[in-house]
């Protein structure tokens, strides 16, 4: 394509990254990408979702989703861009370079729809950052007759021109819970009339670290991390009531289930010990983003001709492409994005994307979406 083509595109992302919306508030984004896709002659499919967009090119079976979300975070950008944000908010995860770039490829696939072996299915998500978004695509029916769906994040640690892909796990399964421990309220210099809360909820932490430690074998890896406690308000009273909070990662699906059940066992029986009431609270995360054992090797192989593409390592982040990839296969990359040595990292206030990043990103969804097409045209 052409630099006319691209620098059109670069303002198009410039502009988008000037006018950030945060998770479920993308009404003036939503807007743009329907009157982008429109005056390009593309249909948008009208599909129950409040913000984002969901559109259309070729006709036909099979039906190839690409994927890009399109929020923004809360964040006071520091980058001193001369297209910085003119919200408070800031597209410090760079989905503004992810929609622009299904933008362009939307344009180019456009001008080859007569030659389409099936549909190309656009989904612009909302609400990534809250990993609410890709329910409400599939809610909505989004992934009806999608044969496969195909997205990626930046990544600023690749430089522009590289792409990062392995097979099975490429983001971590990320898990949120929150402990809320009962026992009974005592003086301190009593101890014995009450059902010590303290001592409850520290040990069942320490208890908790014998799960990575002891029971996840050597060839696999999870992580899980205690962040915050709160119990107690002063020196001479047991409390009645506390609480902690943190997070679990795992790559394998297997291993998340087994370290949830195992969580979820040390918490009660380590609780009973004491004759402390216990609950859990699961937050609503992302399961593991597992890329397709058939599809990824394609895709690996057919990006050659347009990057230099790399066998990664996972991320321990979470991402909710997971969602999909639970529904139907799924291949998620990274796309470089940066690449300098101290570049900032997702969600920075001074995260840079780089413009000479879009190519890659552009040709990833075209050209695999032709291939993908191809695939189960044949199958
Ligand atoms: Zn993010
Ligand atoms: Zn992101």
């Amino acid at each position: 394509m052409s630099n006319v083509f691209y620098d059109k595109l670069i303002k198009t992302r410039h502009y988008i990254h000037q006018h950030p919306e945060v998770s479920e508030n993308e009404f003036e984004t939503t807007e743009f990408i329907k009157n982008y896709l429109s005056k390009i002659g593309i249909r948008i499919v009208n599909y129950p979702l409040k913000t984002g967009v969901i559109a259309e090119i070729g006709s036909g079976l099979p039906i190839i989703a690409l994927r890009a979300d399109i929020d923004a975070l809360p964040i006071i950008e520091k980058t001193g861009l001369d297209y910085a944000s003119q919200k408070e908010a800031m597209h410090a995860c760079g989905h503004d370079f992810h929609q622009t770039s299904l933008l362009g490829a939307a344009e180019i696939l456009k001008t080859q729809e007569a030659q389409l072996k099936g549909t190309v299915r656009l989904i612009f998500q909302p609400a990534e950052e809250n990993f609410q978004g890709a329910h409400q695509v599939i809610e909505a029916g989004g992934l009806d007759n999608v044969s496969a769906i195909i997205g990626y994040h930046n990544n600023p640690h690749l430089k522009p021109g590289q792409i990062g892909l392995r097979s099975g796990a490429i983001m971590a399964g990320v898990e949120q819970f929150l402990v809320t421990v009962e026992g009974l309220s005592a003086h301190a210099a009593r101890p014995d009339l009450g059902v010590d809360t303290v001592l409850t909820i520290t040990t069942i932490i320490n208890n908790l670290q014998s799960i990575v430690a002891r029971t996840v074998s050597p060839f696999d890896s999870a992580v899980l991390s205690v962040t915050h406690i709160d119990v107690g308000k002063t020196w001479n009273v047991l409390p009645a009531e506390g609480y902690f909070e943190g997070t679990i990662r795992t790559f394998d699906p297997q291993v998340r289930l087994s370290v949830i059940e195992k969580f979820t066992r040390i918490v009660e029986t380590t609780a009973q010990q004491f004759g402390a009431k216990v609950s859990i609270q699961w937050g609503n995360s992302p399961k593991v983003t597992f890329n397709h054992a058939e599809l990824t090797p394609i895709i690996f192989e057919h990006s050659k001709a347009f990057a230099e593409v790399i066998e990664t390592l996972p991320s321990t982040g979470g991402e909710d492409f997971a969602a999909y990839q639970e529904k139907i296969p799924g291949v998620f990359a990274f796309i470089g994005s940066n690449g300098e040595p101290n570049a900032p990292d997702w969600h920075h206030d001074d995260f840079i994307v780089k413009d000479e990043a879009l190519p890659v990103a552009v040709n990833y969804y075209v050209e695999n979406a032709l291939r993908l097409l191809d695939y189960y045209q044949r199958k």
